[in-house]
């Protein structure tokens, strides 16, 4: 993918600060950290969306978010650890080569996810949606 700026990281055209490679994934720090010391794990490979990547490469891809949350939790004696992927324009993903966020969390660091909880209409409102997810799966 020529214009995806993922794989210029990974092909060394432009400059990231890397702290995990092996033969499959790419971790580096983001350069926007919603909490400093945030990271991404990426494939080598272009891979987008996570329902196009395959389940070996997403084993990967959390098996390294694993160890940077580990890395975290004993280097900066973080307090907790986000674990993100987000999939589409709708959901804020911004750059189109899949990508896990591992984000340090801190007891009092003042970031607050906008997470409002919504109620559904009724109890069948919210059984037809899991009957149409079971249909799919
Ligand atoms: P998304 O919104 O797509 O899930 O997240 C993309 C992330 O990539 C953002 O957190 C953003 O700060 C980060 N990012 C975008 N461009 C670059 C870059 O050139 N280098 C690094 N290290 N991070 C980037
Ligand atoms: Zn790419």
């Amino acid at each position: 993918m020529n214009d995806c700026i993922f794989c210029k990281i990974v092909a060394k055209e432009i400059p990231a600060t890397i702290i995990y490679e092996d033969d499959e994934v790419l971790a580096f720090m983001d350069i926007g950290p919603i909490i400093k010391g945030h990271a991404l794990v990426i494939p080598k490979k272009h891979y987008d969306p996570i329902t196009e990547t395959p389940d070996e490469i997403l084993a990967q891809l959390h098996i390294t978010a694993k160890k940077i949350a580990s890395a975290q939790l004993n280097a900066f004696g973080a307090d907790g650890v986000n674990i993100m992927q987000n999939n589409g324009k709708a959901s804020g993903q911004e750059v189109e080569h899949i990508h896990v966020h591992v984000i340090p969390r801190f007891n009092n660091d003042g970031h607050h996810w906008n997470w409002n909880a919504k109620k559904y209409d009724d109890i069948d409102e919210m059984n037809e949606l899991a009957e149409k997810l079971r249909e799919q799966l």
